[in-house]
């Protein structure tokens, strides 16, 4: 088969035409913190659900106080007091309050509430029966949250899409939502190709090599919030790898392999994806990482990585990360890229897309980002992506940077939504 390369964005719309946001799921509402809301949620009582106080005090009519002052001070009596959770069923008339909490309901005849700190007890403790001293005005409405100042009956409180955060699962609770429907997290399979590939259990003999993708890809699938199955290793034999694909795409929403996908004597995984469905590419403009087909198996979406450590964590990130995001309902899959001032030179050899490991830090003195790469680029070393907190981008047509040039760095360690 003619290998035609595409560009990366071209690839990325490929795959996220072929995915769609997964069914929803009730789930524990707290739970659905850091992931998209499936459904819009509706209070259905006013929040707050009635006037309450603000603060630990006195609940007083504020007209009663108008002519308070640091000389002339209103004089009232304390007729009952409010807990939380109490309720007092009086009415405040003229010349009286009551002793209130924070959170307990406005009574009947007061709009104002003044603060402990600030009132003076004159006879008794404060609560039935004594007479307290107010030296200062206060508007109506003071320190009174009014019913529905977050939401009315009926509003929408969270729209579907909307990412909950721990306080906004708050906000969920106190609209009734006990349970709150999300996308599920898609079952992403992972197979190693290669008949030189062992678990990590294993010392591995002369010609053999630990598996280390599957580790990489089942948990850089659950961190993108998808729920990893691992399916082990397949050794290069056509007929075996079919048998694990087919069971893998019966089971998962996306399968993903590593090793076996470019053009070498043994690499079985396209010819089979064009067999058992079709291949949609197969050769992309990445470097690490040219050799990704991507495909339907069985109307199941099928990304087969390069099995270099480096080019599979690479390809993961630009292609996988997205399709799982969108799975999940996340609006926008990418990570954010910011620019970074370059240390040295970036030669480059090839007319592809780069994406180099580095580092970015802050410059205390300037502010500034300052970005260093890895010494090494080799696509089979993975400390350099443990150490690393941005991929380095050199577009097509560029060839390279040079020392001080400020150049695009995808952060790979933070999410669309953080800002630095
Ligand atoms: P391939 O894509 O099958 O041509 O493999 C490219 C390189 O990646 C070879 O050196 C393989 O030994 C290595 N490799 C393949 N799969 C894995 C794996 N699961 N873990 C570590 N290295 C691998
Ligand atoms: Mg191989």
């Amino acid at each position: 088969m003619a290998k035609e390369m595409i560009s990366l964005e071209a690839a990325q719309a490929i795959v996220l035409d072929h995915v769609t946001p997964t069914p929803s799921v009730r789930i524990p509402s707290w739970r659905a913190s850091g992931r998209p809301l499936a459904e819009d949620v509706v209070t259905d009582i006013d929040l707050a659900p009635y006037a309450n106080s603000a603060m630990d005090g006195y609940a007083v009519r504020a007209a009663d106080l108008a002519g308070a002052g640091e000389d002339s001070p209103v004089i009232l009596d304390v007729i009952g007091h409010e807990a939380a959770g109490e309720l007092f069923e009086g009415v405040v008339g003229a010349g009286q309050t009551i002793r209130i909490m924070t959170g307990a309901p406005m009574p009947d005849g007061a709009d104002a509430v003044v603060k402990y700190e600030i009132v003076e007890v004159l006879a008794g403790d404060g609560n039935e029966g004594s007479r307290v001293a107010f030296r200062q005005a206060v508007p109506a409405g003071n320190d009174v949250r009014r019913a529905g100042l977050e939401a009315r009956a009926g509003d929408v409180v969270m729209r579907a899409g909307e990412v909950p955060s721990a306080a906004g699962v708050g906000l969920l609770a106190s609209a009734g939502a006990a349970q709150v429907g999300v996308h599920a997290r898609p079952v992403i399979g992972i197979i190693s190709i290669g008949s030189e590939i062992v678990e990590p259990s294993c010392v591995p003999h002369r010609g053999q090599i630990r598996d280390a993708n599957a580790s990489v890809l089942l948990a850089a699938a659950r961190e993108a919030g998808a729920e990893p199955r691992h399916f082990g290793i397949v050794p290069d034999d056509p007929a075996a790898i079919r048998e694990v694909v087919l069971r893998a795409a019966a089971e998962c929403d996306m399968v993903i392999t590593s090793g076996g996908a470019s053009s070498g004597d043994y690499d079985y995984v396209t010819a089979l994806v064009a067999q058992e469905g079709e291949v949609l590419f197969d050769y992309i403009s990445l470097r690490p990482g040219k050799a990704i087909t991507f495909g339907m198996v069985h109307d199941v979406p099928f990304l087969g990585l390069s099995g270099n450590p480096a080019a599979a964590a690479v390809g993961f990130e630009m292609l996988a990360r997205p399709a799982i995001r969108r799975m999940l309902g996340f609006a926008a899959g990418s990570r954010p890229v910011q620019m970074a001032r370059i240390g040295h030179d970036v030669p480059k050899k090839q007319d592809r897309r780069y994406y180099n490991r580095a580092r970015a830090v802050r410059d205390d003195a300037t502010g500034e980002l300052a970005v260093t790469e890895a010494k090494s680029q080799d696509s089979s070393l993975l400390g350099t992506l443990q150490h690393a907190n941005c991929l380095v981008m050199v577009p097509e047509g560029k060839q390279g940077y040079t020392a001080g040039d400020l150049v695009p760095c995808v952060r790979i360690d933070i999410d669309e939504a953080t800002v630095l």
